[in-house]
C-alpha cells in the first residue's frame, strides 16, 4: 500500500523533439484506483513507465510512498504491472508462470506455493495451473498475468490496457473481475486505457491526457458532468457530446444561442457567465440524452424547441439514437427504445437547456 506523487513529470525521448510527458503532477492516494485515459499516443504508458521504472525519466520526480524513486530501479520499487501481452513465458505452466517473480526473490517453497494457490483462487484459475499458455483463451491469460502479479503483494499495480486483447464481452467480465480484486486486495492502482467506458466505470478518480498534458483530474461523474475543456467533453462519453457553433444573441436582456438555423433561449441563471459573449461566436454543447423527441416532452416551448430532419434511426434494443440534422449542424438524440419517428421526415426535438455546455471556441475552455 502506498500513496504515489509525481512533480513535473517530463518525457523526451532520445531523437524526439516534442515532450511525450509534458510536467505532469498528480497525487494518488494510497489505495485508490486512477485512471489514465486519452486517445493514442498521449502520454500514458510513458507516463506508467515511468513509475514503474521501466522507462527513464527526463525531467521531474517521483515518490512511492514516502521515498523518492527517481535513480530506484524497478524491481525495487514494490510495484508489479500487468499488460496488454500478458509477457507469459510460453514454455512454463501457469503455475511456474505466477511462482517465476518469487523464486527470482528467493521466496521459500512453501510461501510460494501458499501465495500461487491463494491467488489461483482469487481468479478462479485453480485448474489451470498445470496447463502451459498456449493451451489458455485470452480471458484466462489475463488472469493468469494478474495472478502472478497478486501474488508478488506490490504496494501499487500497474496496468497498461490490460483488456484491449480481449473480445468485447470478455472485456466487460474482466472489467468487473478486477473491480472485485480492487475490493479485495485493497492496494493502489494506476490503469491505463484509451477505452472511456473503462475509465468511467473503473476509476475513482480519472486523468484525462492529451499530447502529454493532463486536461483533467476528477471523479468520473464530475468528468462527465463539468469538463474542463471541449477535448474533455468529447472524449468521455458514448456518442460522443453534440457540438455546434453559432452565436450568442441578446434581446430584451435575454440571451440565446443561434446555430444559424434555429434559435434556443439560455436559462436565466447562465446569463451573467454568457453575458460576456453576447454577439460572439460560440460552442454549444449537448449531450445526446439531454435531446428529446417533443412528443413525449410536457414543457416544451418555443425557446427550447427545434425542427430538424431524422437521417437515420438506429435501435439498439434498451435505447434508439436518432441522427439529426438542422440544415447546418449533425446530431444525435439517445431516446427511449418506444421512440420511432419517421426517417427523412423533419420532427421536433427538445433540448434540456439545464443541461448544456458552451465551449469557448479559441481556446475550447469551458464556459459553462
Ligand atoms: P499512449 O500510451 O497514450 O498511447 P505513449 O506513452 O505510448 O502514448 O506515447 C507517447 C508519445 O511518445 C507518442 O508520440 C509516441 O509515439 C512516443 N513514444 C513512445 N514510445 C517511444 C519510444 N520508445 N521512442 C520514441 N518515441 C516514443
Amino acid at each position: 500500500m502506498a500513496s504515489i506523487r509525481l512533480e513535473n513529470l517530463s518525457k523526451v525521448y532520445k531523437g524526439g523533439t516534442a515532450k511525450a510527458v509534458d510536467s505532469v503532477s498528480l497525487e494518488i492516494k494510497d489505495k485508490e484506483f486512477v485512471v489514465l485515459v486519452g486517445p493514442s499516443g498521449c502520454g500514458k504508458s510513458t507516463t506508467l513507465r515511468m513509475i514503474a521504472g521501466l522507462e527513464a525519466i527526463s525531467e521531474g520526480k517521483i515518490w512511492i510512498g514516502d521515498r523518492l524513486v527517481n535513480d530506484v530501479p524497478a524491481k525495487n520499487r514494490d510495484i508489479a504491472m500487468v499488460f496488454q501481452n500478458y509477457a507469459l513465458y510460453p514454455h512454463m505452466t501457469v503455475f511456474e508462470n505466477m511462482a517465476f517473480g518469487l523464486k527470482l526473490r528467493g521466496y521459500p517453497k512453501a510461501e510460494i506455493e501458499k501465495r500461487v494457490n491463494e491467488a489461483a483462487e482469487i481468479l478462479n484459475i485453480q485448474r489451470y495451473l498445470t496447463r502451459r499458455p498456449r493451451q489458455l483463451s485470452g480471458g484466462e491469460l489475463q488472469r493468469v498475468a494478474l495472478g502472478r502479479a497478486i501474488v508478488r503483494k506490490p504496494k501499487v499495480f500497474l496496468f497498461d490496457e490490460p483488456l484491449s486483447n480481449l473480445d468485447a464481452k470478455m472485456r466487460v467480465t474482466m472489467r468487473t473481475e478486477i473491480h472485485k480484486l480492487r475490493m479485495r486486495l485493497q492496494t493502489t492502482f494506476i490503469y491505463v486505457t484509451h477505452d472511456q467506458t473503462e475509465a468511467m466505470t473503473m476509476g475513482d478518480r480519472i486523468v484525462v491526457m492529451k499530447n502529454g498534458v493532463i486536461q483533467q483530474v476528477a471523479e468520473p461523474m464530475t468528468i462527465y458532468d463539468k469538463p474542463a475543456n471541449k477535448f474533455v467533453a468529447s472524449f468521455i462519453g458514448t456518442p460522443s457530446i453534440n457540438l455546434m457553433t453559432g452565436t450568442i444573441l441578446k434581446k430584451d436582456k435575454k440571451y440565446y444561442f443561434d446555430e444559424g438555423k434555429f434559435r434556443v433561449k439560455i436559462i436565466d441563471e447562465m446569463n451573467e457567465i454568457i453575458a460576456p459573449y453576447a454577439g460572439k461566436e460560440i460552442i454549444f454543447g449537448i449531450r445526446s440524452e439531454d435531446v428529446y423527441d417533443k412528443v413525449f416532452v410536457s414543457e416544451a416551448s418555443p425557446d427550447n424547441t427545434i425542427r430538424v430532419t431524422c437521417e437515420v434511426v438506429e435501435p439498439l434494443g434498451a435505447e434508439v439514437f436518432l441522427y439529426l440534422n438542422s440544415g447546418k449542424s449533425n446530431f444525435i438524440a439517445r431516446v427511449g427504445a418506444h421512440n420511432r419517428p419517421e426517417v427523412n421526415k423533419d420532427m421536433e426535438v427538445v433540448f434540456d437547456m439545464r443541461k448544456v455546455h458552451f465551449f469557448d471556441p479559441k481556446t475550447e475552455a469551458t464556459i459553462i
